[in-house]
């Protein structure tokens, strides 16, 4: 056995410590190269190798942080056994997660993994809080605000990603939740964080951390139970950025810069998706992230509005054969039904005859942004006929057929022509002002946000029931 004497473990230490910044800020250029190849679709496999480069450096250079570490203080053995054994824990319950789930889960899981990193800071604040020894007294006021805001930040990203989980998955209803007074609410809870801040910097104690820690979880469940299904996707762009924000205060309180970097980079590109989503949706940022402040309960809708018109495949397969453009719209129900490989044929076919074929794809379609534009791509639809809402929006009125395969709240002309409806004022795809438009799907079921369609009963409009994948299977056989 070797015998490691204090003064060779303290050097090797200080070695460790200078080769772990050294490896944290390679680990932290990488980090910002995958962000960097992420942004399009054709660098993105590099980004993730870059990502995944820059987690193994960051990985490696803690464990040689610890190994040294251990040997100045004697606990080498344990350290090491806690790191590998919760490295291999995570990374095998992850590795499974990512292979099984399906892509129409992805975004409820990635609300539940958003809530495991507001947790973690919840806990590292607690860790600050009952271990602050080594203090310098000059820093021990930062230290208390540090631990205070980390726990505030991790409990409203931990119950706010738990209620967006429930709400994706369809655990808990999709409608906002009105209770009387809820700005008032929202805005007493912060008040209220900010003077139990300053209180806790003057007098530390235990009893204000767990009233904050209430405060804040029962905020991050108000905050997200109130906003209605139609804004959900900025809900989990912001969630993300909480959680990155939450992991910079866990790298405050740890003293790592590498956390510091990585939850800030993580946090202002949330911080970034979340302004961009609210843009295309036409939502008020600052009224979103503060739980639809301003943001009145949406009506119940009728019912009936009318006749539809049902159609078969056969009768589309005529449409379209007499048809000289085509426009498709597809929907977070052609990723339930898994269509997009037939959707793909189907283009093909039809620009094998002459018809002009095109893809409209709206922001928030699906269950995650650009939840489309990945499945199309995986059933090899070319690029350059997918085109975004604004792309594509003017062309509806001079396109013979639009085929709509389970979208619902992007295709909802209420959202253009009412204004009293909830999701008022979110730019839409103008399908309706095709000569004709097929909608796809099972029933008549609303959307996502629970709003009734319009497009269902107008004249243009037919119906063509049952899952999206075996219909178009069916137009492709009946051409
Ligand atoms: P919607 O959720 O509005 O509608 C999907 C439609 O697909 C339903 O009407 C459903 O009707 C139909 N459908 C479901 N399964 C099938 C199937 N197997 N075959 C055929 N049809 C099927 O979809 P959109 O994509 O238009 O809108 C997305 C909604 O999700 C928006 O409200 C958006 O705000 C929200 N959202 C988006 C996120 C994002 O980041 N993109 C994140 C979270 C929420 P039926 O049951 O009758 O078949």
């Amino acid at each position: 056995m070797t015998i490691v004497t204090t003064s060779a473990a303290s050097g090797a230490l200080l070695l460790a410590q200078s080769i772990a910044t050294a490896a944290y800020i390679v680990a932290a250029l990488l980090f910002i190269l995958a962000l960097a190849g992420l942004s399009a679709q054709s660098s993105a496999r590099r980004g993730i190798v870059y990502g995944i480069a820059g987690m193994t450096i960051a990985l490696v250079a803690t464990l040689i942080l610890v190994l040294a570490q251990g040997a100045l203080t004697g606990g080498a053995t344990l350290g090491i056994v806690l790191l590998v054994g919760a490295v291999v824990i995570g990374g095998a319950i992850g590795l499974w997660r990512a292979r099984v789930v399906e892509m129409t889960g992805m975004p409820e899981l990635i609300a539940l993994l958003h809530s495991f990193v507001g947790l973690a800071a919840v806990l590292v604040g607690w860790n600050g809080a009952l271990y602050a020894e080594g203090i310098a007294p000059e820093l021990v006021g930062i230290h208390h605000a540090e631990v205070f805001i980390g726990v505030f930040i991790g409990a409203v990203t931990f119950t706010g990603s738990i209620v967006a989980f429930l709400k994706l998955s369809a655990r808990m209803s999709s409608r906002p939740l009105m209770l009387p007074g809820k700005n008032a609410l929202n805005v007493g809870a912060l008040v209220l964080f900010v003077a139990l801040t300053v209180w806790y910097v003057i007098t530390p104690e235990l009893w204000l951390l767990i009233v904050v820690t209430l405060v804040a979880l029962a905020l991050g469940w108000h905050l997200v139970a109130s906003i209605g299904g139609g804004d959900m996707p900025v809900v989990v762009s912001m969630l993300n950025s909480y959680s990155g924000w939450a992991a910079a205060a866990a790298g405050f309180l740890l003293n790592n810069d590498l956390l510091i970097v990585t939850g800030a980079l993580v946090g202002s590109s949330g911080a970034y998706l979340s302004y961009i989503m609210c843009k295309a949706m036409n939502r008020s940022f600052l009224s979103v992230i503060a739980g639809g402040f301003g943001i009145e309960a949406p009506r119940a809708d009728a019912e009936e509005e009318g006749e539809i018109h049902e159609t078969d495949a056969a009768a589309v397969a005529e449409l379209l054969r007499d048809a000289s453009s085509v426009i498709i719209t597809p929907g977070y129900g052609m990723a339930v039904a898994q269509a997009q490989y037939p959707v793909a044929d189907l283009t093909k076919r039809l620009r094998e005859r002459g018809v002009e074929v095109r893809f409209g794809i709206h922001p928030v379609a699906g269950r995650l942004p650009g939840h489309m534009n990945v499945l199309l791509a995986e059933a090899k639809v070319p690029y350059d006929i997918v085109l975004e809402l604004d792309e594509i929006n003017d062309d509806f009125a001079s396109t013979d057929v639009v085929l709509v395969i389970g979208a619902n709240d992007t295709v909802n002309p209420a959202a253009a022509e009412d204004p009293g409806s909830p999701i008022a004022g979110m730019p839409v795809l103008h399908v309706w002002e095709a000569k004709d438009v097929v909608v796809f799907k099972r029933s008549m079921a609303s959307g996502y946000a629970g709003v009734q369609n319009p497009l269902f009963f107008r004249d243009n409009t037919q119906m063509l029931f049952g899952d999206a994948k075996q219909r178009v299977e069916d137009i492709l056989r009946a051409l």
